[in-house]
């Protein structure tokens, strides 16, 4: 099995009922859909899997009991390469539109013309940027409270950071950690009043304030988590197991703005339950949209990316002149 389907006799110029853009998740669920709906389709992306190639096991979607993140993104390819979807790796720098159609543009191997587009370039998880972050990326340094909490059952762990996201993984942790740390910049908090006042009654949840990881320490695994009061400069090592890194998501506000795509305050694309954007023929899928935030899941993008699918060819069907 391929990794990566050959997009061999596609030519700069040529021209597809859809083009997707993005090779995660909703990519590949938009590119099944698309292709068994036997839209004329081409899928041009940068990284296949995503945000997955940076994943351990996943066990929350439905039939893939225990599936290595690697191994998922194997079986998503395949199911593609089933259908001889082309798969492009390039950048996708922009898309106008010309009339009917919309001319898209690469970094590295010319324009495509495509009747419909699907968004799907997903985000990028913020990080710490601290000392022993990337060495021990699935050895217990997460960014999904969601997806690993139940692997850290009678261990304790960190939470960092003070939005929702990290309010809601310190509680759901804290049903299955011994002790959860929740390791905060500032006093206050960006989440609602309402989950910060349920975690505060946590008896398994200590509040760090005012302080910064510095470093994260560990053999095999991680050991020890270094954190620095910002206002007294005294540093403090908490012995945890995992720590969950939970300080936001970097929208594709850049890609958003070149294409004239509606987004909301954060940057997020703009769609409705349909996956629209507010250009015509144009739809978003995944966690590149204002969809379900605070809910960022394989199982989400992939649900999205059928339905974008599912726009694109009734958007289509609904224009004279389709399939001649
Ligand atoms: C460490 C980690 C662990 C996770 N664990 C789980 C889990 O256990 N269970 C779960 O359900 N979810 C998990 N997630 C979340 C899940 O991976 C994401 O929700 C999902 O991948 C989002 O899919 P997506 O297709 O919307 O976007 P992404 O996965 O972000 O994919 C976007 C794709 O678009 C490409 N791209 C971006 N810009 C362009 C461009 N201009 N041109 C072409 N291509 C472009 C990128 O290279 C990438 O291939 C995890 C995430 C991380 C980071």
């Amino acid at each position: 099995m391929s990794l990566i389907p050959r997009a061999s006799n596609v030519r700069p110029g040529d021209k597809f009922d859809t083009i997707i853009v993005g090779l995660g998740p909703a990519a590949y669920s938009a590119a099944l859909y698309a292709a068994r709906y036997m839209l004329k389709t081409l899928v041009i992306g940068e990284t296949p899997g995503g945000q997955l190639t940076e994943a351990g096991e996943v066990d929350d979607y439905l039939g893939l009991i225990g599936v290595q993140a690697s191994e998922m993104i194997k079986l998503f390819n395949a199911h593609v390469e089933k259908y001889s979807v082309p798969i492009l790796m390039d950048r996708v720098e922009s898309f106008k539109r010309e009339g009917e159609e919309y001319i898209v543009k690469t970094k590295r191997k010319g324009e495509y013309r495509a009747s419909t587009i699907i968004v799907a370039v997903g985000t990028k998880r913020r990080k710490l940027n601290v000392p022993g972050e990337n060495e021990f990326l699935g050895r217990g340094v997460s960014y999904c409270s969601v997806c690993d909490a139940p692997l850290f059952k009678n261990r304790p762990v960190v939470v960092v950071g003070g939005g929702n996201s990290a309010l809601d993984g310190a509680e759901l942790l804290s049903r299955y950690a011994t002790k959860v740390y929740l390791v905060h910049r500032r006093e206050e908090f960006r989440a609602q009043p309402i989950i910060v006042k349920l975690v505060k009654e946590k008896p398994n949840v200590e509040f760090i304030l005012n302080s910064r990881v510095k470093e994260i320490r560990g053999d095999k695994l991680v050991r020890k988590v270094v954190v620095e009061n910002l206002k007294t400069g005294e540093v403090r090592e908490i012995e945890a197991n995992g720590i969950f890194v939970e300080i936001g998501f970097e929208p594709p506000k850049d890609f958003a703005e070149v294409n004239d795509l509606e987004t909301d305050e954060q940057g997020y694309i703009k769609v409705d339950e349909w996956t629209r954007t507010n250009l015509p023929g144009v739809f978003a899928a995944g966690d590149c949209t204002n969809m379900w935030i605070g809910f960022r899941q394989v199982a989400t993008s992939t649900a999205m990316g059928a339905v974008a699918a599912h726009s694109a060819y009734n958007y289509l069907n609904e224009r004279k002149g389709f399939r001649g």
